[in-house]
């Protein structure tokens, strides 16, 4: 290898910014086993429980036509869509998740990734502007770099200052998309979505929300937080992802007929991939359908989400958001990297966010619950918390403010 990448990894080891892969075994719900010991998951998006749920997988292979294992269950797609891979199976889960939102159309990307970086650079040119939520996901950022058009970034659900850009700038250019993610993934927090819409309806601009932590989550039947706001309907670009709560892979947007069509055609990270795989539709066709009648387990969530918010609180950590997303910001590096170390020692696995998944000075645990988890799991968390920080603070190694 050559030296300036090892020198590289070992300047990332020092500063506590080393990422490295970790298999975990023995999943069983949301208790995994790591190094010989079972730990409570609260790192995962598998926010429905869907993905240790073995009722539900074996209800989908008993449900499985036999006579059907090609088409229906096999493991390549074998091309891409828009050559041999295009299945009437994904036709179909298009026409469901249409149906479901209400609107003319959806159309199947591989991951979120995948249509996060494949349909602004389709649609946009270089006479148009994108306004970007600051703590947008770093695969709406790729997007971004992807387009010719030209970006501007607005401070956190600051929608005054992304009025008074558009103010600024709309009339300089032909095209001008707004894009946020509703349930914002390190932060817990929620996008105004009534506020975006009024905006893009005053501006005449496009609306662009990534649901990537709302689907399955929010609204009656789990379509996220539009359908929670009740803005399905003025959403131009509408994008969920089957990898979080719907326990799979694959990504989907809900969109006009035209859009659809100008992506088909245009949109690279659909037209040079493998499509899914016919077993990867059938379960996203079964697992949407399912999550729909979910409302229990949503509720659950909601409920314990807020009683552990409470129980932080109450031990005086401050923390952010009102989601299942749960962020306690430590600052430093190296100390989030060694908290994360003894809260395994205490059976809990908590991994530690650092930049530049998140902003310089904001390294933080983001704790996420999933419906599988009950309040005993839990109920110990918050003195553990209070007690480590509180020894790491006192040794003044938070460089960050400590808790917010
Ligand atoms: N958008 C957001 C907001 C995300 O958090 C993520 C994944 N962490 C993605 C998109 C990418 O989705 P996927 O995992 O399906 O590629």
């Amino acid at each position: 290898m050559s030296a300036d990448y090892k020198e590289e990894l070992i300047r990332l080891q020092e500063s506590g910014r080393l990422r490295q892969l970790r298999p975990l075994a023995g999943r069983q719900g949301c208790h995994v086993q790591c190094q010989g010991k079972e730990l409570l998951n609260l790192t995962s998006n598998d926010y429905l429980g869907l993905a240790g749920d073995a009722s539900l997988l074996r209800r989908f292979y008993e449900g499985m036509d036999a006579g059907n294992l090609l088409e229906g269950y096999g493991l390549g797609a074998a091309s891409s869509r828009l050559l041999a891979g295009d299945t009437a199976l994904a036709h179909q889960l298009e026409q469901d998740l249409a149906l479901a939102y209400g609107r003319p159309a959806a159309l199947l990307f591989n991951s979120g990734y995948h249509a996060n970086i494949g349909i602004l650079p389709a649609l946009l040119g270089k006479n148009d502007l994108i306004l970007s939520d600051k703590l947008n996901h770093a695969s709406i950022h790729d997007g971004m770099q992807l387009c010719l058009a030209t970006h501007k970034r607005f401070a956190h659900r600051d929608y005054d200052q992304l009025e008074r850009l558009l103010v600024t700038h709309r009339q300089r250019y032909e095209r001008v998309v707004m894009v946020s993610e509703s349930v914002f993934s390190m932060d817990g927090d929620v996008a105004d979505l009534s506020r975006l819409v009024q905006l893009k309806k005053e501006f005449d601009a496009l609306l662009y929300v990534d649901e990537a932590h709302a689907v399955g989550l929010y609204g009656e039947a789990g379509l996220g937080k539009a359908e929670e706001q009740g803005v399905v309907a003025d959403i131009d670009l509408l994008m969920g992802t089957f990898g979080k709560a719907l326990a799979s892979i694959g990504a989907f947007v809900i969109c006009g007929q035209d859009l659809r069509d100008y992506l088909i055609n245009h949109s690279r990270s659909l037209i040079f991939t493998t499509a899914l795989p016919p077993v990867v539709l059938n379960w996203n066709r079964f697992v949407f359908q399912q999550q729909q009648a979910m409302g229990k387990q949503r509720r659950h969530l909601a409920a314990l989400s807020l009683q552990l918010r409470q129980a932080l609180q109450q031990q005086g950590l401050s923390t952010g958001g009102d989601t299942n997303i749960i962020p306690l910001i430590i600052g430093g590096d190296q100390e989030t990297v060694g908290l994360a170390g003894k809260l395994q020692e205490y059976g809990f696995l908590i991994f530690p966010v650092r930049p530049p998944a998140v902003p310089e000075g904001t390294a933080r645990f983001r704790l996420s619950l999933t419906a599988d988890m009950a309040w005993p799991d839990l109920q110990g968390l918050p003195a553990i918390l209070s007690r480590e920080l509180a020894a790491v603070s006192s040794q003044g190694r938070i460089r960050g403010g400590g808790t917010r």
